[in-house]
């Protein structure tokens, strides 16, 4: 099979598509004929450095997948060959303290798909049968492969982590990445009233053709002005942000007394001043998240198929084209997820 791997760390010349055999699936486990996979950051970083993640090269890149079963055990209660599915990436061990409580995704021992093993930017991947998902019907492959990383890191962020809840109102910082896009779309759907900033005007008119109810160009300098003026001087009850550094003294005094902040990332560095002071006296709450359990994975895609969402996709590629694409990731001028179609199976 073709697949896409990491040969070294550097730029774009440690990526090579080549082929490659696929190990027998082993009982438990699923086949899945990939038909799209997204971009996310960490196939960057991975791609980079892979610094503080234990793997071995070459290893094959990509996280999400959408997909059909080509094969799976006969016994399965609930697969069958022929189904279309999407793939959670974080495999879990079932076995520790975290697991047993039910948060998966914060187990001692966890893979995740192009991090600690092979991923998913290849024509077929087997993964056990615990972490593949009906495909919401109405979805294409890209979109629905966009879940996986991208609308479940939201997901937990807003609702387990930060517990918007529909009158309350969301900052979502640099609005155009693909997990603030998500957040901006679930936000949308549950009520809420979402505040976006970006830096570039486009995005922001696209944001509001997305239901952002008030957007704000960060370069203007007046993050906080704009977020107290549109909240009648009280503030956001939740930012969600994966900016860091950048953003953190915006986003801390933009929060209403007892607001809630998320972050999933520090994109722009990950020091930024603590601001203890505001923290106790405004009762403000920091939680940090990072992508979401197999439970938290099955309400989402109840939730897409009930409301209709659909992830918005700014490019598919195909497979052979993976290093433009990697371009375009790292210039930061799309608008939603960047994707690949893997064909010619
Ligand atoms: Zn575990």
């Amino acid at each position: 099979m073709k697949a896409a791997f990491i040969t070294g760390h550097g730029g774009n010349e440690v990526v090579r598509i080549q082929d490659c055999t696929l190990p027998p699936r082993a009982p438990g486990e699923v086949l899945v004929r990939v038909h799209a996979a997204t971009l996310n950051q960490v196939d960057l970083y991975m791609r980079n450095s892979g610094a503080g993640i234990t793997h071995q090269l070459p290893q094959i890149m990509g996280l999400d997948a959408a997909g059909i079963i080509d094969e799976v055990d006969a016994c399965d209660p609930i697969l069958q060959p022929g189904q279309e599915v999407v793939i959670h990436p974080g495999i879990s061990c079932g076995r520790c303290e975290y697991c047993q409580r039910g948060q998966t995704v914060l187990c001692t021992r966890i893979q995740f798909l192009g991090e600690h093993r092979d991923g998913t930017f290849a024509q077929w991947i087997h993964v056990p049968a615990t972490q593949v998902f009906p495909k919401p019907a109405h979805l294409g492959w890209a979109e629905a492969a966009a879940l996986g990383v991208n609308h479940l890191t939201a997901w937990r962020m807003l609702f387990s982590k930060a517990r918007l809840q529909p009158w309350e109102t969301v900052l979502v910082f640099g609005i155009g990445g693909g997990v603030s896009l998500a957040a901006l779309q679930l936000a949308k759907a549950i009520g809420a009233r979402v505040i976006v900033t970006s830096r570039d005007d486009a995005k922001l008119e696209r944001a509001g053709s997305l239901g952002a109810d008030h957007v704000v160009n960060s370069r203007s300098g007046h993050v906080v002005r704009e977020v107290m003026a549109f909240t009648g001087g009280r503030g956001a009850d939740v930012v969600f942000e994966n900016v860091g550094e950048a953003v953190w003294p915006l986003a801390m005094k933009s929060l209403a007394r007892g607001g809630r902040l998320v972050t999933c990332g520090a994109t722009s560095g990950d020091q930024p001043g603590a601001d203890l002071r505001r923290i106790f006296v405004r009762q403000l709450q920091i939680f940090g998240s990072s992508l979401g359990t197999l439970a938290e994975f099955n309400d989402l895609l109840g939730f897409v198929t009930r409301s209709g969402l659909r992830p918005v996709i700014d490019r598919e590629y195909p497979l052979d084209a993976l290093h433009a694409a990697l371009d375009q990731l790292e210039s930061g001028a799309q608008f939603g997820k960047l994707a690949l179609r893997i064909d010619g199976h």
